[in-house]
């Protein structure tokens, strides 16, 4: 243990220097030409390919891997990139144990899928790399449509729109493009400025004008949008987060788990990243899980991860939980914090233990204290800025707002708060938009 663990407090530079480059290095390291061709030829190339259909996207799973088989990766990406136009931020994030993979035949047979997550980023990474942008755009149409958020369902509906002949302008609020995947992906899962070189690569169609620095509500209203485009799409994600309605969540040390994960992805330097000696996360999902394991990379001694559900309840899959272990993290089930505790700053979080019953989740009467200089709140982001007139419904925006209004992504109603799925209901609006504008079945 460097002394530097020994600090309290939340400090920078816990670690030594050269710590660093190999804590956040890539997670599942690409594949190569040989071993990509060792991992297709498992592929039985289903009929009615079970992957493709628990696919978000429906990616033509068997095809892209017969592709890779024969020697023919640009293809390959073709055929990812057709039906997913981020299917390389996908490859790396995309919870394939739960999806393709999870219900791949071999994983059913063997308990060893068809490593299509690995296979797919070979694909798109090899064509990428020769900056090939596989698209071309369809004749003017003279159609002109707003996107707002430059997030994967703003960056994939405006992709989609470019395509197909229309003139697209992408809003976003804050400087840079990529929406989570830029903010929030965690660090270890998109190396190397991947969210931005894959923004460059997907504006390569043309027709796109990416205005950064601009929120709706704030810099231009939603009306004047409508009345100055033929459509508008809204995908401003969930910028809100939710409290922990916990006594003591004001003081210093207490924060918010995407703010620090965001502050951390765009660090020049990320032994700058001040962490706590003992840090508290509250929440049961990918936010908690990767605010967690990047504190622990950072050089936190202790980290402790509380949810207030049963482990088979919470969000982040099981993969993510063990990922969450191995790193040395330790997860407590069925606890939810009461209190934040402390003098000038967090010192401490106790917490009850929880009964899960069909009526609610019920605080039992007993409990336990964890120290803690750093909690950070994990516990859900919620819709925030809603343009004024809009119905908010569950939390989200419907799909179709109105007449020349679409929505998509995480602010809208349906589907998982995923990459993947934000990519396909951007995509899916896109075409629908352009069914409305030319009169041309989607
Ligand atoms: C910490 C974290 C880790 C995650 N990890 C994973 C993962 O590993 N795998 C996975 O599949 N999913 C993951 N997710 C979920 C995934 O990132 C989201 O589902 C996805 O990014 C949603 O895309 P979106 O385009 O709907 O929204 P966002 O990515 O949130 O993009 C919305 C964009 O709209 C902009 N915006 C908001 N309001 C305005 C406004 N008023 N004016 C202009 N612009 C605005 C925002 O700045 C942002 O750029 C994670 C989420 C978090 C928070
Ligand atoms: S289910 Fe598995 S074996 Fe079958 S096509 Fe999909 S990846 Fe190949």
């Amino acid at each position: 243990m460097s002394n530097s663990q020994l600090t309290p407090g939340i400090v920078p530079a816990r670690l030594p220097a050269a710590s660093y480059e190999a804590n956040f290095a890539d997670h599942t390291p690409p594949l190569d030409r040989h071993e990509a061709q060792v991992a297709a030829d498992r592929c039985y190339f289903c009929h009615d390919a079970p992957c493709m259909t628990a696919c978000p996207t429906s990616i033509d799973i068997p095809l892209f891997i017969r592709q890779i088989a024969t020697g023919t990766p640009d293809a390959a990406a073709k055929t990812i990139l057709s039906q997913n136009i981020m299917g390389g931020m996908c490859a790396r994030v995309c919870p394939t144990e739960t999806l393709c993979e999870e219900v791949c035949v071999r994983e059913v047979a063997e308990g060893k899928p068809v490593e299509i997550g690995r296979l797919q980023r070979f694909a798109t990474d090899t064509l990428m790399a020769r900056g090939v942008h596989p698209f071309t755009r369809a004749a003017a149409t003279g159609k002109r449509v707003a996107v707002v958020g430059a997030g994967p369902a703003g960056l994939a509906c405006a992709h989609r729109l470019a395509m197909k002949g229309h003139e697209v302008t992408v809003l976003e609020r804050r400087p840079k493009a990529g929406g989570l995947n830029e903010y929030g992906i965690a660090t270890y899962k998109s190396t190397h400025d991947f969210a931005a070189r894959e923004v460059d690569w997907l504006l390569k169609i043309g027709g796109i004008t990416l205005k950064t620095g601009v929120t709706l509500g704030k810099d231009i209203a939603l009306a004047d949008l409508l009345a100055d485009y033929d459509a508008v799409f809204l995908g401003i994600g969930l910028a809100g987060v939710n409290a922990l309605r916990a006594a003591g969540e004001d003081l210093p040390g207490v924060e918010n788990a995407v703010d620090f994960i965001a502050g951390l992805r765009q660090a020049a330097d990320r032994s700058g990243v001040a962490v706590g000696r003992d840090v508290v996360v509250i929440g049961g999902g990918m936010t908690a899980v990767d605010a967690a394991v990047q504190s622990k990379l950072l050089g936190a001694e202790n980290v402790t991860i509380v949810y207030r559900r049963g482990k088979e309840k919470m969000s982040a899959s099981g993969y993510e939980q063990e990922h969450a272990t191995q790193t040395g993290v330790r997860i407590i089930y069925g606890a939810a914090p009461v209190k934040v505790t402390g003098g000038a700053r967090a010192e401490a979080v106790e917490f009850a233990y929880t009964q899960d019953s069909p009526e609610g989740l019920k605080l039992l009467g007993e409990g336990f204290t964890l120290k803690a200089d750093q909690v950070f709140k994990a516990i859900g982001q919620t819709l925030a800025g809603v343009p004024e007139g809009l119905t908010v419904a569950a939390g989200k925006l419907p799909k179709r707002a109105g007449d020349k209004l679409w929505c998509g992504g995480d602010c809208a109603l349906g589907g998982e708060d995923l990459t993947v799925t934000a990519v396909a209901e951007g995509r899916d609006a896109a075409e629908e938009i352009h069914a409305a504008l030319t009169g041309a079945a989607g």
